[in-house]
C-alpha cells in the first residue's frame, strides 16, 4: 500500500495558466513522493490510448455525461453512452496535444485516492472548494459544450491502480522511475518515532 502509484498529467490548460508549481505544491505537502516527471506533447493518438487503457472509461464517461445533463434539467444529445463519450473523446484529442503536458508519477500510501480528493471532481464549477479543479478554474460542461470543446479542468489524475499501472506504462519507461528514499517517509510510515529528540 506504502508503494501504491498514480499518474497525474498537468493538462495543457494548467501549464498555459501557469500552475506547474501551485499543482504539484499540493500533491508535494501530503506527503506523497514524486518518482518521475517529463514534460512533453502528446500526439492525438497518445490521448486516445491513453482514455482507452480502462475498457469501462467509454461508458462510465457516457453515463456520467448523460447524468449531469439531466441533474440540470437539460437533454442529453444522445442516450447511448458510447455516442457521447465518442464525442468527448473527440474533443480531448485535440484539447491535450493542443500543448505541452507535464507527467508525473507520485508514490505513497493510498496514492490513487488522495490524488483523485485532492484533484476534485471532473466538473470545475462543481468541484469541491480547497480541490485543484475547485479553486483553480472555473470551466463548466455547459460552457464547454457551447463552444464545443472538452471542459478544462487542468489536471488528469488515474481512476484506479490498474488504471495507473496501465497509464504509466504507456508515459514514462521502467527506467525513468526513481526508486529512493524520503526522509519524511519515517514520519509518515514509521511504527515507532524514534531518533527525534536528542
Ligand atoms: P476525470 O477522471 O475526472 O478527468 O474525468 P473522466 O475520466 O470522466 O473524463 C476525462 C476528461 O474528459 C475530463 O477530465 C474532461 O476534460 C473531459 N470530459 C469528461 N466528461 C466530459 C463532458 O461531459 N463534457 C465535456 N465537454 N468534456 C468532458
Ligand atoms: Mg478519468
Amino acid at each position: 500500500m506504502k508503494s501504491e502509484r498514480t499518474l497525474v498529467i498537468i493538462k495543457p490548460d494548467g501549464i498555459q495558466r501557469a500552475l506547474i508549481g501551485e499543482v504539484i505544491k499540493r500533491y508535494e505537502r501530503t506527503g506523497l513522493k514524486l518518482v518521475a516527471m517529463k514534460m512533453t506533447v502528446a500526439t492525438e493518438d497518445m490521448i486516445e490510448t491513453h482514455y482507452s487503457v480502462d475498457p469501462n472509461w467509454k461508458m462510465v464517461t457516457g453515463q456520467k455525461a448523460i447524468d449531469a445533463y439531466r441533474k440540470k434539467g437539460m437533454v442529453p444529445p444522445s442516450e447511448n453512452p458510447l455516442e457521447l463519450t465518442a464525442i468527448i473523446l473527440k474533443k480531448l484529442r485535440k484539447y491535450m496535444s493542443s500543448g505541452p503536458v507535464v507527467a508525473m508519477v507520485w508514490q505513497g500510501m493510498n496514492a490513487v485516492g488522495v490524488v483523485r480528493k485532492i484533484t476534485g471532481s471532473t466538473e470545475p464549477l462543481t468541484s469541491d472548494v480547497g480541490s485543484i479543479r475547485g479553486d483553480l478554474t472555473i470551466d463548466s460542461y455547459q460552457m464547454a459544450d457551447t463552444d464545443e470543446r472538452a471542459v478544462r479542468n487542468l489536471v488528469h489524475t488515474s481512476g484506479s491502480t490498474d488504471d495507473a499501472a496501465k497509464e504509466i506504462a504507456l508515459w514514462f519507461k521502467d527506467g525513468e522511475l526513481i526508486n529512493y528514499k524520503l526522509v519524511q517517509e519515517a514520519i509518515l510510515y514509521d511504527v515507532n518515532l524514534d531518533g527525534i529528540l536528542e
